[in-house]
């Protein structure tokens, strides 16, 4: 079963991929954590793709698409994988079909989160990191037990760069340019499925449980 998960920052991808990491085994493939460690680790991707992390704006389709279909063809073939902040628009959901096809892999289910702006926009800015693990909190509704320390490994929360307001709105405004595209491409090919998003993250996981189970959302 792989599943691509579509939605706008913040609307909870990332923490229903580790979920399912997690509790049911799949393999995520994330390009925002997989760009963020790059620039960490200073590679000469990371030194490509470090200003357009920092402003918000998209990393070029054909670096992105190289590192992600180099990723996919890693993986063994039997896993469970989800794709969590690829695709982007519609070229990289086209050039990943290709990759499937190439592959002999199927995508067989799209989750589209969806969640209101301004929700979006205090998740977001709210949002703090642990450096060490990803897991992610948010300074009013999700608290760590002590300050700037991750609950799960002991970790330093760090606020991402781009989740400063005004990189905040450029990342939402080009989600709102790049993401209906994409939801076409992905309703004709049978294969989406609506999530909402503004529920708690439990009742979220329950909900695409249902779905991968087969019963309704
Ligand atoms: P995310 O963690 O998914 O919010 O991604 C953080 C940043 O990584 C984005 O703002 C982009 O700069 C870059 N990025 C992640 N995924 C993609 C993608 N599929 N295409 C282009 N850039 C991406």
């Amino acid at each position: 079963m792989n599943l691509v998960l579509l939605g706008p920052p913040g609307s909870g991808k990332g923490t229903q991929a580790r979920l399912l990491v997690e509790r049911l085994g799949f393999i995520q493939l994330s390009t925002g954590d997989m760009f963020r460690e790059a620039v960490k680790r200073g590679s000469a991707i990371g030194k490509e793709a470090s200003g357009y992390l920092t402003s918000g704006k998209l990393v070029p389709d054909e670096l992105t698409v190289g590192v992600v279909r180099e990723k996919i063809s890693l993986v063994e073939k039997s896993s469970s994988l989800i794709l969590d902040g690829f695709p982007r628009n519609l070229f990289q959901a086209e050039e990943l079909r290709k990759i499937f096809i190439e592959l002999n892999l199927s995508l067989d289910l799209v989750l589209l989160f969806d969640v209101e702006r301004n929700v979006l926009v205090n998740r977001l800015a709210g949002r703090r990191v642990c450096t060490k693990c990803g897991k992610s909190f948010h300074i009013e509704s999700a608290p760590p037990r002590i300050f700037g320390i991750c609950d799960g490994c002991g970790g330093q929360l760090d606020q991402r760069k781009d989740d400063s307001r005004d990189v905040i709105e450029k990342r939402l405004s080009i989600y709102d340019t790049e993401n209906s595209p994409m939801v076409s491409f992905y309703s004709k090919l049978g294969v989406l499925r609506n999530i909402d998003g503004a529920l708690s993250q439990e009742i979220v996981f329950q909900d695409i449980k249902k779905i991968l189970l087969g019963g309704s959302s």
